[in-house]
């Protein structure tokens, strides 16, 4: 017999209709599998958000929960002194300050996350842009001053100008990186997504290979949840008012994100301003496009090409997913409520609920 228990993740902000709902089903005590199997659940705070994890551990598999949770929460903190720019002293906040033209090296870590940010940047033909930086931190969402009104419209124009993916150069063979231009990283984008796959290799490494990472509303998964089927994600309809899973996702191992612009905005007069930025007007985007799915390889990569698809719109966002074969689903406002679609790709990963 199960109890079949629905974990809600965490809404992150203020108005916030939480975007994804996990459903997990646990074993109840005296059931056959729990006799074979353990589930830890582990839960804490990184990167001004929470994460929680769902491991089916194996018989034979020696796992401590304790240790396992302090292993955790010291590979998310050195994650966080990494690529964090609310960190004044973090990897990413030093090469910020390093001047334009001269190499330096860098760790793996930021290497390859660098490495990935480019690569979903020339596939989104620049909508992705790490180097947006200066424009969140202008529009307050980054960490200088939060504000609550919009720029002046010549300082868009002027920090539009200091944007710029291809003013990073990066030289695989020395793990060295050249601001060929003054530019600002910020990798708040992709970042999550990172931290899960990084907790999810460390589960790995335990000998876990069934797991749940969500680490900010993204997802690193593989392998069954406890009744031994696989882990199924749901994703919710973006509204406070009409909550209610309407789409289940699955994917045996890899990441799943959801970028959307009712988690993290501002109002003015009734208008939304959003914290991601399009780089190609240095404006919050404003589009009826609720929210993405990606599923991909991995959580860092489907976040970043979430935050892609989420720039470029229901339209072009739709265009790219479907050309480049990206397995994404889309939650579009209209008139009074919403409509959905989704690239052929998403079908392989559609669960029934
Ligand atoms: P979402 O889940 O809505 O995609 P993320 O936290 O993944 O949110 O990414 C949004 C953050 O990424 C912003 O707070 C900002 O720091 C940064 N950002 C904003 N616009 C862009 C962009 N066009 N490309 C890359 N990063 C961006
Ligand atoms: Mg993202």
């Amino acid at each position: 017999m199960y109890l079949q228990s629905r974990f809600f993740i965490k809404a992150l902000n203020k108005a916030s209709p939480v975007v994804l709902v996990s459903l997990c089903f646990f074993a109840l005590l005296g059931c056959e599998q729990s006799v074979k199997q353990r589930v830890y659940t582990l839960e804490g705070r990184t990167m001004g958000t929470t994460y929680h994890i769902t491991a089916v551990v194996k018989p034979g598999v020696n796992i401590v929960e304790n240790p396992l949770q302090i292993e955790v929460d010291k590979l998310l903190e050195n994650i966080n002194q990494v690529m964090s720019t609310y960190i004044v002293d973090s990897e990413l906040s030093l090469l910020n300050r390093v001047e334009a033209n001269k190499p330096t090296v860098v760790s793996e870590q930021l290497f390859s996350v660098l490495s990935l940010s480019r690569a979903v940047s020339d596939l989104s033909s620049g909508a992705f842009d790490i180097t947006v930086g200066p424009l969140v931190n202008l529009w307050g969402f980054g960490p200088t001053e939060q504000k609550d009104q919009q720029p002046e419209p010549a300082k868009i124009e002027q920090t539009l100008a200091q944007v710029g993916y291809q003013h990073i150069a990066l030289d695989k063979e020395r793990l060295q990186v050249t601001k060929t231009a003054n530019v600002y990283i910020d990798l708040s984008a992709v970042a999550k997504g990172y931290g899960a796959d990084a907790v999810a290799e460390l589960l790995e490494h335990h000998g876990i290979s069934d797991y749940m990472v969500e680490l900010g509303g993204e997802i690193a998964l593989a392998g069954n949840n406890a009744s031994g089927v696989g882990w199924r994600i749901g994703v919710e309809q973006p509204t406070l008012a009409q909550t209610g899973v309407i789409e289940a996702v699955t994917t045996l191992k890899g990441g799943i994100a959801t970028s959307g612009d009712y988690r993290n905005y501002f109002e003015v007069e009734g208008r939304r301003f959003s914290h991601t930025i399009d780089p190609s007007t240095g404006y919050p985007i404003a589009h009826t496009l609720a929210s993405v799915t990606v599923v991909a390889a991995s959580a860092a990569k489907a976040d970043a090409l979430a935050t892609a698809i989420n720039v470029l719109g229901p339209d072009s966002g739709y265009t790219l997913a479907v050309n480049k074969k990206i397995a994404a689903y889309f939650i579009i406002r209209h008139k009074d409520g919403f409509i959905t679609k989704a690239t052929p790709e998403f079908s392989q990963y559609r669960v029934t609920l």
